[in-house]
């Protein structure tokens, strides 16, 4: 079902040119964009300008300390705007385009709004796979920021439905490009002078898929300081109190299901951990918007992408 307001267009098939044209304008002339993305609904805006950047942070009511990622077309572009070295081409160029930030060091002439690095020497940088935003930044040639679509500290959208029902008229255009199919945000990874990594955020790349990559031993534990607000012990929140690791539905609750486990909705009948990625927001939207004072889910196995899973879940709970 298209989301069904004014400053919402489809941007799939036949609509996809016309759509990608009319946001771009819309993105040259500083406003905002949600645009699809494989892992959720991004809020876009042109990462160049302080006030297309500012215009993000009023809209989802952001605080100003929590950075934004920008995402980029290739490799080629984001070594314009960050110290790319050994590690970071390794990782890039295993898993671009696709889920997985990078935090660099930003470069002194790169050129973007020093908000959306919200004063922090270092850049958060992606390549998408989603064909929308793809078309979207080669249509702008611009660095877009984009930050999940969503009102800051709530459930990430992975619907346009999602974005207009969180932020309706707060942003200027919303493409629908259906469903997201990863459904959980990317994995972010800090990047250390001499070949160090650090997990600053667990997604659908495995810290196993990195490990393999830039050699266990070399992981660096996250420091006292909070790198990566996604971070904060609450975020996520679907507005009711959540209870995890629910073995058996009970009254009251909206249940969420995973495997053997039933429920109002599952999180995958067959214990799938990619599925449960991609179905986890809606399930929680779902539960937000029931008619149940309380939302509980089965337990989730913590392993794979299930320890994303399980991180989203407890700080949606906390
Ligand atoms: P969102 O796009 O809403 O999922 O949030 C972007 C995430 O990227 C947040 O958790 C930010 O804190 C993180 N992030 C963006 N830039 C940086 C950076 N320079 N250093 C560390 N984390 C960052
Ligand atoms: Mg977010």
């Amino acid at each position: 079902m298209a989301a069904t307001k004014s400053n919402c267009l489809l941007a799939q098939g036949d609509a996809l040119a016309p759509s990608i044209a009319r946001a771009a304008e819309v993105i040259r002339a500083g406003g905002t964009v949600a645009v699809p993305t494989e892992t959720v609904y991004g809020l876009a805006a042109r990462a160049d300008s302080d006030s297309a950047v500012a215009a993000i942070y009023r809209a989802k009511g952001r605080p100003d300390f929590n950075p934004l990622i920008v995402h980029v077309a290739d490799l080629a572009q984001a070594a314009r705007l960050a110290h790319i070295d050994t590690a970071a081409r390794a990782l890039a160029t295993s898993f671009w385009p696709g889920p997985l930030t990078l935090v660099l060091p930003r470069r002194a002439d790169a050129g973007l709004s020093a908000a959306v690095s919200a004063g922090l020497p270092t850049l958060a940088l992606r390549v998408p796979a989603h064909p929308v935003i793809r078309a979207l930044i080669a249509a702008t040639g611009l660095p877009l920021a984009a930050p999940s679509a969503n009102r800051s500290g709530a459930v990430s959208p992975t619907s346009a439905q999602h974005v207009v029902a969180s932020l309706g008229d707060r942003v200027d255009l919303v493409l629908d490009g259906g469903d997201c199919a990863s459904g959980i945000e990317s994995t972010i990874v800090a990047v250390r002078q001499g070949g160090g990594w650090t997990t600053l955020r667990p997604g659908p790349i495995t810290r196993a898929e990195i490990a393999a990559l830039l050699g266990a031993a070399h992981e660096v534990r996250a420091g006292e300081a909070i790198e990566a607000p996604g971070q904060l012990t609450s975020h996520y929140a679907p507005g009711k109190p959540l209870r995890l690791n629910a073995p058996a539905p009970a009254a009251d609750h909206f249940m969420i299901g995973f495997g053997a486990v039933p429920g109002d909705t599952t999180l995958s009948a067959a214990g799938d951990l990619a599925e449960a990625a991609a179905r986890l927001y809606g399930c929680l939207h779902a539960g937000a918007a029931s008619s149940k004072p309380r939302i509980a889910v089965a337990p989730v196995p913590d392993e794979g992408i299930g320890e994303a899973i399980n991180d989203r879940l407890r700080r949606a709970a906390a």
